[in-house]
């Protein structure tokens, strides 16, 4: 009777298990997996396809590499270790990233021996929700003072060829002092530098597609005006795979006195666009980048490498010294690598110590830029609550080739060529070109890609 009970409940669980629509994962403290269903065999089969990998941490090494220490450093005996924690399996493909895979995961600990980990795919959630962080942004941009805010219309080389009749009242410019000008040169009476940096921010603009900042304008014999401005790539949807590699459909420029209250831009940016903990661009907007900048070297046939660093036995540093003190090194090793690359690539923090740097150069300078980079953190002792303290990182780096069709394969490439640098002895930068840890590399002059 009690054997027909006990397997009349195993076979609701394994029916329950089959048709559960959650991934469901049961593992030991080393990840390895006792049972898992159905549901979360096919979500693993997306995060690394045709590998029969039995190992979650294994398995989520590149996507979500917190999940092990997380579970690992979980002190109660148990409970919930973290909810609803999102992992972003594939960047997606493009601006918006609507096409993106996240999973969300909680994991319970049962006991010392045993934990349970849930997956749900968000992808569809998580796409809605950018389309709605960024639609906020805009409409906040453009509701509040709604009847207070201008626009101007700018041609492909940022200069102005449309103009509002309110504009030139509110501003008392002349219109033939606006039109045929860019926006932050128009005449002036008087000293005065107007909001400056229009080209940096059409730059920004035709990156990302917009553009939100805040700037002093210029007024004829008026007191200037502190403004939003925000800067929209006009679309022309399908057309624009027709146009020459340089052409730029022109712009539309809204700009938003700032008289009343100050709606923060800059940090409403910077949290959708960077990483909390390091302050480095964050993964989403690394992908959204590299799809850009693939999109672009490859109709303009210019120079795309990535440069792909992971921190060398960085576990034992949080195993010695505790996660607390990890993570002083994680920020220390950012801020030594985004001082070294500036300006001259995007700089964002790929998962747990791993980042990534995209430059639109060739391989030899890449390789030159990750070598200052390996150089710059080697020579450095971090200053932590623990004392001061040495890493070493190695490099993988890759240049997109003509047989690349997608930014996967230049990040396989690179992520191969630094597993290369592991084993060859970690500290050093690997790539097609060869493997090298050349202290006396002679740093090369970069462009300026702001
Ligand atoms: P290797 O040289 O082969 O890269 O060795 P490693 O120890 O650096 O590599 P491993 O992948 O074994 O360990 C990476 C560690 O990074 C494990 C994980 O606990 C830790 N980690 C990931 N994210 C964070 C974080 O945000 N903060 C801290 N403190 N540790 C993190
Ligand atoms: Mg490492
Ligand atoms: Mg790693």
């Amino acid at each position: 009777m009690m054997t027909e009970d006990a397997d009349a409940q195993l076979a609701s669980l394994m029916q329950f298990l089959y048709s559960c629509p959650i991934g469901l994962i049961d593992f030991d403290p080393n990840g390895e997996i006792g049972l898992i269903n159905p549901k979360a065999m096919q979500m693993m089969q997306t995060v690394a396809p045709a590998t029969l990998c039995m190992n979650v941490f294994t398995l989520f090494e590149h996507c979500g590499p917190e999940l092990r220490n997380l579970a690992q450093t979980f002190a109660p005996r148990r409970g919930t270790v973290c909810e609803q924690k999102r992992i972003f399996v594939h960047g997606g493909h493009g601006p918006g990233q609507s096409d993106a895979t996240v999973f969300e995961c909680t994991m319970l600990k049962l006991s010392d021996a045993r934990y349970l980990a849930t997956l749900t795919d968000v992808s569809r959630q998580v796409a809605q929700e950018l389309q709605l962080k960024q639609a906020e942004v805009w409409f906040s941009s453009l509701v509040e003072c709604a009847d207070d805010f201008d626009v101007l219309s700018l041609d492909a080389s940022g200069r102005v060829d449309g103009v509002s009749d309110a504009y030139l009242e509110k501003t008392g410019l002349p219109r033939e002092g606006v039109i045929g000008n860019f926006p932050d040169s128009f005449p002036t009476e008087g000293a005065g530098e107007s909001g400056g940096g229009i080209a940096g921010i059409l730059d920004q603009a035709r990156r990302d597609g917009w553009h939100l900042d805040e700037s002093w304008h210029q007024t004829m014999g008026k007191d200037g005006r502190w403004c939003q401005r925000l800067v929209v790539v006009r679309h022309v949807g399908d057309i624009d795979a027709l146009l020459p590699p340089d052409a730029s459909t022109g712009y539309v420029l809204v700009l938003r006195p700032m008289s009343g209250r100050r709606f923060d831009v800059a940090r409403l940016r910077h949290m959708l666009q960077n990483d909390f903990l390091t302050g480095a661009y964050n993964r989403a907007y690394f992908y959204e980048a590299a799809e850009r900048d693939l999109k672009q070297a490859t109709r303009r046939d210019t120079a795309l490498s990535l440069i792909m660093l992971d921190i060398d036995r960085f576990k034992t540093i949080n195993d010695t010294h505790g996660h607390g003190v990890g993570d002083e090194v994680l920020k220390a090793i950012a801020s030594i690598c985004q001082a070294t690359v500036q300006k001259q690539g995007i700089f964002a923090r790929l998962g747990g110590e791993e980042f990534g740097v995209l430059m639109m150069v060739d391989l030899e300078t890449s390789c030159h830029m990750a070598e200052r980079m390996r150089q710059a953190i080697a020579d450095t002792a971090i200053a932590t609550a623990s004392g001061a303290i040495h890493v070493t990182a190695s490099f993988g780096c890759s240049q997109l080739t003509v047989a690349m069709r997608s930014l996967h394969s230049l990040l396989n490439d690179a992520d191969a060529e630094l597993y290369k640098a592991k084993r060859e002895g970690r500290n050093r930068v690997s790539s097609k070109l060869s493997t090298s840890n050349q202290p006396n590399l002679q740093p090369v002059q970069l462009m300026d890609r702001s």
